[in-house]
């Protein structure tokens, strides 16, 4: 059994896809051109905002932002402590403060009090500048942007939205990605929507942004292609990338999401009597990227992964550690928070097998595992 079975989604995609890489390689034309043109435009109509600006990949997407916004020293950005090392190691790469935030059990995003706690802790202290507000969108599941917002809004913050992993979900009948101020995405191979290498997209509504980041983002070049009018980097999206990217868009639009939906709903009805599952709350939608449930405590969450391995069934631990506990950034400032549903998350968490091509057959394997390991009625 796959974690996420990009094996069988190319099997079924073969025939589309073969064609759009085959006519990549006959034009011959390997960075810009009309794939990755067409993709922005797709993917900023799919999104519904004005601009998506592709780039090498997720990382990149949110140095890209930062930099437009020339995020750096004596600047603190609010970063939830579980979430994945990119997130908050690119505002400390940028010489700012990333300052950590607790986040809620129920849909593992960022804990708006916990937030509003930190900028507190960081005004009151007077070193440093609130400036920016790294929502992420973890698991698939957009983050609480209306208590979010409020907050921003309060302090005069811009939003950052790390939707990654957010791809496909909404709020409200909007669409991650459309919730930042700018917002990113990366398409690493097992996101929602992923290509067959590396690559990264940033999207937002202010077309002076939108604009800075283009340039930003090949060698900060002018109108002029060979006069640089700023430092930027060399971070595009290869156009074979975006080729096999139009491919996945168009089946993850017509039943690729839907799919993973049911699939999900499936594991909620097999699971939610012996372990807690995850809960979408009222409004949202979920994009997917992991379904991860929470075990009774660390020694649960051994049991059954191993039971499972032994049974052939994969499953991974997003994630072991909070920021907080990362050695790079040992001896970080903390601003009073001290992460108590992370650290307890981190012991508990264990994500399953998902993606639109799980077979019923193996669904229902891995749901009677973890019945019998847990000691629920089979
Ligand atoms: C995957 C991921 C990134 C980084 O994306 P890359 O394309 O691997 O650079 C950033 N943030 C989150 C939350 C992610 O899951």
């Amino acid at each position: 059994m796959e974690f996420r079975d990009l094996k069988k989604q190319y099997q079924v995609l073969k025939s589309g896809m073969d064609a759009a890489i085959g006519q990549v390689l006959e034009e011959s034309a390997y960075i810009g051109g009309k794939s990755v043109a067409q993709l922005e435009a797709e993917l900023a109509e799919y999104v519904g905002v004005k601009h998506c600006i592709t780039c090498g990949n997720g990382t990149d997407a949110l140095t890209l932002a930062l930099m437009a916004w020339g995020i750096g020293e004596g600047d603190a950005v609010f970063v939830p402590d579980f979430t994945f090392f990119s997130s908050a190691e690119t505002v400390a790469y940028e010489g700012a403060t990333p300052v950590f935030t607790d986040i809620l059990e129920d849909t593992f995003n960022m804990d708006p009090d916990s937030l509003e706690r930190a900028v507190q802790a960081v005004l009151a202290e007077g070193k440093l500048k609130p400036r920016v507000i790294v929502a992420v969108d973890l698991f698939g599941l957009p983050a609480d942007y209306e208590r979010i917002r409020e907050i921003a809004d309060r302090y005069g913050m811009y939003i950052l939205e790390d939707a990654a992993q957010g791809f496909g979900g909404s709020l409200h009948g909007r669409r991650a990605g459309s919730f930042g101020d700018i917002a990113t995405t990366s398409f690493f191979p097992a996101k929602p929507l992923g290509c067959y290498g590396d690559g990264g997209a940033v999207f937002t509504d202010n077309d002076e942004w939108a604009e800075l980041i283009r340039s930003l983002r090949i060698h900060g070049k002018g109108t002029d292609k060979y006069d640089n009018v700023r430092i930027g980097m060399n971070s595009r999206l290869d156009t074979l990338q975006a080729a096999v990217l139009r491919v996945k868009l168009k089946a993850f639009r017509e039943y690729e999401l839907k799919d993973t939906d049911r699939i999900a709903a499936r594991y909620e009805e097999g699971l939610s009597d012996c372990v807690k599952v995850p809960k979408i709350p009222e409004g949202y939608g979920s994009g997917w990227a992991q379904y991860s449930i929470l075990l009774k405590d660390g020694e649960e969450r051994g049991a059954v992964q191993e039971y499972l391995k032994e049974h052939g069934v994969p499953t991974n631990i997003y994630y072991p550690r909070g920021m907080h506990q990362q050695t790079a950034f040992a001896g970080c400032r903390l601003y009073g928070e001290t992460f108590p549903v992370t650290s307890d998350v981190c012991q508990r968490v264990l994500a399953l097998p998902l993606s639109p091509y799980l077979t019923e057959e193996d669904q229902a394997k891995v749901i009677r595992l973890i019945r019998e390991k847990t000691g629920a009625d089979i």
